[in-house]
């Protein structure tokens, strides 16, 4: 036969993945399994993508994003990154998935190593393996709520790592870095000569602390950030989000985008602008809902004594979960099989913790994007069925 990308040849899909194409669709199932906001697009966004659809022509277009959006996500990311960028350091890609892998394509050589966090979210793993790329994690601390093990980090960069990536808020932990954490790992990259990857996919949401924007503690052009409109603007099928990267990466990223679609469709750029210059309200009303549904998570979780932290940013929250499912042997706990049997059998959809890396294989982990009556009914019908797990 003829040969077959290593890097792909053979991998997996994400555990997470394959729980949600499980359910997909699945009215009779309550979904906590995927980030995706049960918000609608808000109107304004949808009317102009219609508009661009009914008036202009969706033909070819840059392939590194229309200049008035990118003029757009120059002042955004200003605003809300305090990055200064112009449009020329700014690649429209297609989600953060696209500015992701694009950015991957256009920094790691064939076995580059690029350290990733325990417990990161389960998109990294498919784009490392088709960049060619080696996956090597650095601990998060539970401890810490999720936040990084610096000395840990440390010890596990070799000659072969290319970049550290950081998400900060953070899937699956809810984290949100310190300015201090942000800067020591901006020192790290510069001192071990690193690229630093920062999915900054969560940033509109916040509740305790700042968003601290590694790019805008870079002294010398080695910090590549990737935004979104998926979460904050509840548009995670209109597939828009953009890479902000020194200068000559960024026309790396804009090739690499350009080989794989060569253009966004306009309207949903147009999409894109307008909810970027547009009012920015349903941004807050949205990120207040999705406190209140961290507060009503973090109750359910807090009167089983399962409560380990509280998060402080995007929307997640990792329960222990083979505390409660495997007394006797944590360790022992299968997620996935824990996973599947909880749909099968209460009709409850999660992620299992090992989809995000070997430090939550005994977690589950909730989606708080899902309304308050579906989070109620979820993690109390998961608690429940954990509880009786156990007595298999
Ligand atoms: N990065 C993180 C940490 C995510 O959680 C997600 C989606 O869940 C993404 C990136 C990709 O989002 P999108 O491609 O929809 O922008």
């Amino acid at each position: 036969m003829p040969q077959l990308n290593p890097g792909l040849a053979g991998q997996q899909p994400n555990p997470m993945f394959r729980i949600g194409a499980l359910v997909h669709g699945r009215a009779d199932v309550l979904h906590l399994e995927f980030g995706e906001p049960d918000f609608a697009t808000p109107e304004h966004i949808v009317a102009a993508g219609i508009a661009s659809l009914r008036d202009e022509r969706q033909g070819y277009g840059p392939g590194n994003g229309v200049l008035s959006l990118r003029e757009a996500l120059a002042a955004r990311v200003a605003r809300v990154n305090r990055i200064a960028a112009p449009p020329e350091q700014i690649v429209v890609t297609a989600g953060g998935t696209g500015g992701l892998m694009a950015s991957l394509l256009s920094i790691c050589a064939p076995g580059a190593e690029v350290l990733v966090p325990d417990p990161a979210w389960a998109g990294y793993d498919a784009m490392l393996a088709a960049a060619g790329a080696r996956k090597v994690y650095y601990p998060l601390s539970p401890a810490l709520g999720w936040q990084p093990d610096f000395d840990a980090l440390e010890r596990a960069i070799t000659p072969r790592t290319t970049a550290l990536l950081v998400n900060s808020p953070s899937n699956p932990g809810g984290a949100v870095f310190s300015r201090a954490t942000i800067a020591r790992l901006v020192e790290i990259a510069q001192r071990y000569d690193l690229w630093l990857l920062s999915d900054e996919c969560y940033d509109e949401f916040v509740y305790e602390g700042e968003h601290v924007s590694p790019a805008a503690l870079d002294s010398d052009g080695r910090v590549v950030t990737i935004g979104t409109c998926s979460k904050a603007y509840a548009m995670t099928g209109w597939r828009v989000g953009w890479v902000v990267a020194p200068p000559a990466l960024a026309a790396s990223i804009g090739l690499a985008t350009a080989a794989q679609i060569n253009n966004l469709p306009l309207f949903v750029q147009r999409a894109a602008a307008a909810a970027i210059t547009g009012p920015q309200a349903c941004v807050g009303e949205m990120a207040r809902a999705y406190q209140q549904r961290r507060d009503l998570a973090v109750e359910l979780v807090r009167a089983r004594g399962l409560l380990e932290y509280v998060p402080a940013g995007a929307f997640y929250l990792l329960v222990p979960l083979a505390r409660l499912a495997s007394p006797d042997d944590p360790a022992a706990f299968d997620g996935v099989a824990f996973a599947e049997a909880l749909i099968a059998e209460r009709g409850i959809a999660i992620a299992p913790g090992v989809a995000f890396g070997p430090a939550t294989a005994g977690h589950a982990r909730v989606s708080l994007a899902s309304s308050a009556e579906t989070l109620r009914a979820g993690i109390t019908g998961m608690l429940d069925f954990a509880a009786d797990y156990a007595t298999r």
